[in-house]
């Protein structure tokens, strides 16, 4: 057999790559983490809102559905056992119009096929017990989801990692695989001392570079990859009380869940992300979205003062989809889909990926048969 540098490479520190090389490692594999940028996790693992998703919405049968859930149920284990800082705060899908409320029937079937844990019907007088600033005309309660601290869940992560002789290489972009002769890869790694590394086993998980990443891979068949679309989001930050401790969102829009509420660990609240598809990388906040934030939260916040909106940040979802067509699943391609062994490609890991990042994982493994 031959004699490898490392059993595994993963490109990309982000919560997937870094849950991918725990997994990895878990099997008793010995893996190199090659990040690009000078420090884990500041992609879009650095630029959401860390909420834990039940996993309600997400068709029957895809990955999306069985990942979110699987990766919840294990993020809330490996949270309490490394100390990761969550609150388990629960969450309100509301209801604002009877449009809206017909909804949350086919969302709380959805959900209960996703096998959701607690998810119950809310009426418009318990909701408001629960929270007495919401607006709604009927609710559903998912009491699994939550917040966390994801930087610290990828620290956590990359200690694993290196507990286990692994590495996790910052400052090191990979540029380029070859497959070698007797099987595994060469892999050019760059930045300031270029190199070579052989491995086994090579999987991709760069986020928004994974077309660009997947088209370095000598040999891989191009035309599977994936076309890659931007959407943008944004969030602004309130000043003052935050009004409610539950997630409080609106029903799903067309390819995103929509904007919701949230009270982060610091116990700000944040509103966001909405959606819109660009052309470049551009993460300012245009102040002047403040105005569609104010008439859509004051459906369920009445009281939401003028000039309590502050612009916060943006994150740029990598999504398969462009704005009129259907929401695709993530890809996690193994050799049944490409045809090169002992390879995972990761496209289109948007939202949940955060959540189903430790399920996803798993099911790079099981592509690799491992
Ligand atoms: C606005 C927004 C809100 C979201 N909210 C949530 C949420 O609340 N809950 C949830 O579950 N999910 C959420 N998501 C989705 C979640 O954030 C992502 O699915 C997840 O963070 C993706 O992680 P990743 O590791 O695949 O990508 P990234 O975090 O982007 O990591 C990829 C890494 O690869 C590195 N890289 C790129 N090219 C190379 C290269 N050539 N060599 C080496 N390294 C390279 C990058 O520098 C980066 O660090 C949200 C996403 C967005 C955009």
């Amino acid at each position: 057999m031959a004699d490898f540098d490392f059993d595994a490479v993963v490109v990309g520190a982000g919560a997937v790559g870094l849950a991918s090389g725990y997994a990895l490692s878990r099997r008793g594999l010995v893996v190199a983490v090659l990040e690009a940028g000078p420090i884990i996790g500041e992609g879009v693992s650095a630029r959401n809102s860390e909420v834990v998703h039940g996993g309600l919405y997400y068709p029957t049968g895809s990955l999306k559905a069985r990942l979110c859930v699987q990766g919840r149920r294990a993020l809330y284990a490996f949270c309490d056992s490394h100390k990761v800082a969550y609150d388990r705060c629960g969450k309100l899908v509301v209801a604002t119009s009877p449009a809206e409320v017909e909804r949350l029937d086919a969302i709380l079937l959805q959900a209960q096929t996703n096998d959701v844990e607690g998810m119950a019907h809310v009426g418009k007088a318990q909701a408001l017990a629960m929270e007495p600033e919401l607006y709604c005309d009927a609710a559903l309660i998912s009491p699994q989801s939550g917040v966390f601290d994801s930087h610290g869940y990828m620290l956590a992560l990359q200690g694993e990692i290196e507990a286990a002789g692994g590495a996790v290489v910052t400052s090191t972009p990979f540029e380029g695989a070859s497959p070698l002769a007797g099987g595994g890869w060469s892999v050019r790694a760059g930045g300031e001392e270029p190199t070579t590394l052989t491995c086994r086993i090579l999987v991709t998980a760069p986020g928004l570079s994974a077309q660009a990443v997947a088209a370095t891979i000598e040999g891989f068949p191009t035309p599977t990859i994936p076309l890659l679309h931007y959407g943008k989001g944004v969030y602004f930050r309130l000043s003052g009380k935050a009004p409610f401790s539950r997630l409080i969102y609106p029903p799903p829009i067309h390819g995103a869940l929509g904007t919701h509420y949230r009270r982060d660990l610091g116990g700000q609240a944040v509103f966001g992300p909405d959606l819109a598809y660009v052309d470049t990388l551009d993460y300012s906040v245009d102040p002047a979205r403040a105005t569609s934030f104010y008439e859509y939260i004051r459906k369920f916040w009445p009281g939401l003062p003028d000039g309590a909106l502050n612009p916060d940040y943006a994150g740029i979802r990598p999504k398969l989809h462009g704005p009129d067509e259907p929401q695709p699943d993530f890809r996690i391609d193994g050799p049944a889909a490409h045809g090169m062994e002992n390879l995972v490609t990761l496209f289109g890991i948007e939202s949940p990926g955060l959540t189903s990042s430790l399920a996803i994982g798993e099911e790079v493994c099981a592509r690799l048969d491992l």
